[in-house]
């Protein structure tokens, strides 16, 4: 088949990769405002207080794929290294709070293979661990958590996908006609049988001009990079309460971040009053920090459904023309999978997980 796919992040990489193996497959991406390039790369959905079951068993699902996907990409010969597992950190002030999301990580262990370990750590082995952490309470350490550099793994998913054949187009593009048996993309007058939609934030603007509404609205996330002269890979991943997680990504490269601006739009100027805060929790928790400099503020807008909750599929009236969006603060754990989803939904597979838990007819209507 011959298959458009519009946006080059987390979803539409994935997808491009699994599709190319079967299908003439060409991606457009304009590269504006992408969340994926902007994300902090946190992997570590297990604390999560969330109620909404889909979007856990996806979280978890998501968290899990990742390894799955390595492997399918290094059968390509490309051997990532935008994926790294990590010790992770989880700081909670109220001893209470520690005792509780121990206890709910602990009940996931059963369908978390990942979670080997969870357990309490005192400040004397924090100490031990990172020689420059300022912490005097205990803290949750679990094995599980990962680090993802977003754009560097999508870049390796489209390197993999082009052996297969996949054409990248770099240009901003909108649909003209939809049928049920073409969907012509008008900016480079080219028709194709199945078109997916996986431009994040920017999914109305696409489908708005063909009558549909659609329940999707932006906001803004900026975080700061600090450069380091540490060894990175020995830096625990750490979440502490709020908005300040420090990230260590490789090469020395520290991610403090991100903000949720709401009220934003689509604004992708960088703000660095935004960040004031976030800045100086993390430097009370690693003095030494603010010896570095920031030398990069990155921003990136993701996509929020009115109900917080992600979807993906087909839409409704409308076989040939698949979307995903709703991804929210968490779309690089749930992203990939989202995408070898979409894949297996387009090749008439079964899917891992049940699509009508993420039914895009809740998002997307007829005008
Ligand atoms: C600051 C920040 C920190 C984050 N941290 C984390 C984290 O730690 N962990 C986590 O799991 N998630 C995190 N996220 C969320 C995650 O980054 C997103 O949910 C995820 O990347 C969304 O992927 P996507 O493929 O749906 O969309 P995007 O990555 O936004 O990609 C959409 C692409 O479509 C392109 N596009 C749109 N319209 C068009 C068009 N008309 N023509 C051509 N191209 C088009 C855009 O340019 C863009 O490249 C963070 C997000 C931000 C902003």
């Amino acid at each position: 088949m011959k298959i458009a796919i519009i946006g080059a992040g987390m979803v539409g990489s994935t997808a491009a990769f699994y599709l190319s193996q079967d299908h003439d497959v060409t991606l457009y991406d304009d590269g504006h405002g992408q969340a994926t390039k902007a994300a902090a790369g946190i992997i570590c959905p297990w604390f999560s207080k969330r109620r909404n079951k889909p979007w856990y068993r996806l979280a978890n699902g998501g968290a899990h794929f990742y390894r799955d996907l390595l492997a399918d990409l290094a059968e390509t010969g490309i051997e990532t290294t935008a994926y790294q597992q990590k010790t992770t950190w989880l700081l909670k002030k109220k001893p209470k709070l520690i005792d509780d999301l121990m206890a709910i990580a602990q009940k996931r262990q059963v369908d978390a293979p990942l979670i080997q370990e969870i357990h309490k750590l005192s400040p004397s082995y924090q100490q031990a661990a990172f020689p420059a952490w300022r912490y005097d309470g205990d803290l949750i350490q679990t094995d599980a958590g990962a680090v993802v550099d977003g754009q560097a793994l999508c870049q390796d998913l489209l390197a993999g996908a082009r052996t297969f054949g996949l054409r990248v187009k770099d240009m901003k593009v909108s649909l003209d006609k939809i049928s049920d048996h073409e969907i012509i993309v008008k900016e480079d007058q080219e028709s194709y049988d199945i078109v997916v939609l996986t431009s994040g934030a920017w999914l109305p603007s696409l489908l708005i001009g063909h009558d549909y509404q659609v329940d999707i609205r932006p906001q803004k996330g900026q975080l700061a990079v600090i450069q380091t002269d540490w060894d990175t890979s020995q830096i625990p991943l750490i979440m502490p309460e709020g908005e300040g997680d420090i990230i260590p990504h490789l090469d020395g490269k520290i991610f403090i971040g991100a903000t949720h601006e709401d009220e934003k739009g689509y604004d992708l100027s960088t703000e660095p009053s935004q960040l004031a805060d976030i800045l100086s929790t993390a430097y009370a928790l690693v003095p030494e920090l603010a010896d570095f400099p920031v030398n990069e503020l990155k921003v990136g807008t993701r996509a929020y459904a009115s109900d917080y909750a992600p979807f993906y599929g087909p839409i409704p009236d409308q076989a040939n023309l698949y979307v995903a969006s709703g991804l929210g603060s968490s779309g690089l754990t749930t992203g990939p999978l989202i995408g070898r989803e979409l894949a297996r939904m387009i090749n008439g597979e079964a899917t891992k997980l049940d699509p009508s838990d993420y039914p895009v007819g809740n998002y997307i209507s007829r005008d």
